[in-house]
C-alpha cells in the first residue's frame, strides 16, 4: 500500500529502532529537520517518520540527511482534525509528499492555522497585555502560522507566564481566553487525503484526549468507518491501565499498531527519539500491513 508497508521486508521487528512520531522546527520542535535526523541516527533509529503539525516543509531536508546517514526517512505529518466539537490528531505515514491530495490538504490547514494564529495574537494582546503578539510569534518561529507552543514561548519570554505549561493552562487550552476554535479538516477528509496520496492514517496518542473508555471506542468506530488504518499504541509513559486499554482496542477494532516518541526537544529527555516501548503482544505493526 505505501512505503511504510514495504518496510517489513527490510526490518525484522525494529524494536528500539523506529520512531513514527516526532517534530522539527518546521512545526513546534526545537531541532531543525537535519539536526533531528542526526540525533535519531546517533540514537540508533533506523526508520524515522518526521511528523510535523500540518506541515510537509521539513521533509525534503530530513530525507536528504537520512539518505546521507543511511537511515530510512518515512514521509509523515500530524494532522489536526475536527471530530464533533473536539480536535484529534492523525499521524499520516508513507504518503507521496508531492501528491495533490496531501499538498492541497496541507495548504488548507496552513490557511486555517494562519487565521487562527492572527486571532490568537489579538486575543493575547488583550488578555495578556501583549503588543503585537502574532508578529513576535512569527519572528520567533520563522513561520507565518505559528502554533500554540510558539505563543507560549513568547509569553514566557515577556514574563507573562511562569512556564510553557502555565501559558497553556492560563491562556491557550480549550476554554481559556486565547483558545481559538478552528475548522480543521474532518476525520473523513483527512483519512481520504492520506489514502489518495498513498499513505496510511494513524490515530495519534489515543490516551491523551481525556476521553472515557466509552468515548474512545466511539472515536475508534468512527475512525475505522472513515477508513483509518492504525492506532498509536507504542508510546512512552503509559500506565498499566492505559496499556491494557490499548491492547483491548487493538483486539476489538481492525487496526494496526504504530508507535512513536512525539519528540519535540532534547530538553524532554524522557521522551527522546527512538525511545518507544515494545508493541503490545498480538499487535500487528503498521510495517507488517493488514493480515
Ligand atoms: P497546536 O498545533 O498549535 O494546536 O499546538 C499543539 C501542540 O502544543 C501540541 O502538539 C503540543 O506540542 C503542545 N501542547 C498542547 N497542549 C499542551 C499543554 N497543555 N501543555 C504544553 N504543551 C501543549
Ligand atoms: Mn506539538
Ligand atoms: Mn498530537
Ligand atoms: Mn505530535
Amino acid at each position: 500500500m505505501s512505503r511504510v508497508m514495504a518496510l517489513a521486508a527490510d526490518h525484522d521487528g525494529l524494536a528500539g529502532q523506529y520512531d513514527f512520531h516526532c517534530h522539527s522546527s518546521a512545526s513546534d520542535g526545537a531541532l531543525s529537520p537535519t539536526a533531528l535526523v542526526e540525533r535519531a541516527a546517533a540514537r540508533g533509529v533506523r526508520v524515522l517518520a518526521l511528523t510535523d503539525h500540518d506541515s510537509l516543509a521539513g521533509l525534503p531536508a530530513a530525507a536528504a540527511r537520512a539518505a546521507e546517514l543511511g537511515i530510512e526517512l518515512v514521509n509523515g505529518i500530524e494532522l489536526s482534525v475536527t471530530w464533533g466539537n473536539r480536535e484529534l490528531h492523525l499521524v499520516g505515514l508513507g504518503f507521496d509528499r508531492d501528491s495533490d491530495a496531501i499538498t492541497r490538504l496541507v495548504s488548507e490547514q496552513q490557511a486555517a492555522r494562519e487565521t487562527r494564529a492572527r486571532r490568537m495574537g489579538e486575543r493575547l494582546d488583550r488578555a495578556a497585555d501583549m503588543v503585537n503578539c502574532y508578529d513576535k510569534a512569527v519572528e520567533l518561529s520563522g513561520q507565518a502560522a505559528p502554533g500554540r507552543p510558539w505563543f507560549a514561548r513568547v509569553l514566557l519570554a515577556e514574563g507573562r507566564v511562569r512556564s510553557l505549561q502555565h501559558a497553556f493552562n492560563r491562556f491557550l487550552k480549550p476554554g481559556q481566553s486565547a483558545f481559538v476554535r478552528t475548522p480543521w479538516a474532518t476525520l473523513e477528509t483527512a483519512v481520504q487525503a492520506l489514502h489518495q496520496s498513498g499513505g496510511v492514517a494513524v490515530l495519534a496518542h489515543p490516551t491523551r484526549y481525556g476521553f472515557t473508555r466509552r468515548k474512545l471506542r466511539t472515536v475508534l468506530a468512527d475512525f475505522v468507518a472513515a477508513g483509518g488504518d492504525a492506532l498509536e499504541v507504542a508510546v512512552p509513559g503509559l500506565n498499566p491501565n492505559q496499556q491494557q486499554l490499548m491492547a483491548e482496542c487493538l483486539r476489538d477494532f481492525p487496526l494496526l499498531a504504530s508507535g512513536g516518541s512525539d519528540f519535540h526537544s532534547p530538553e524532554q529527555a524522557w521522551l527522546d527519539l527512538g525511545r518507544v516501548p515494545a508493541m503490545p503482544a498480538q499487535a500487528r505493526a503498521i510495517w507488517q500491513g493488514p493480515a
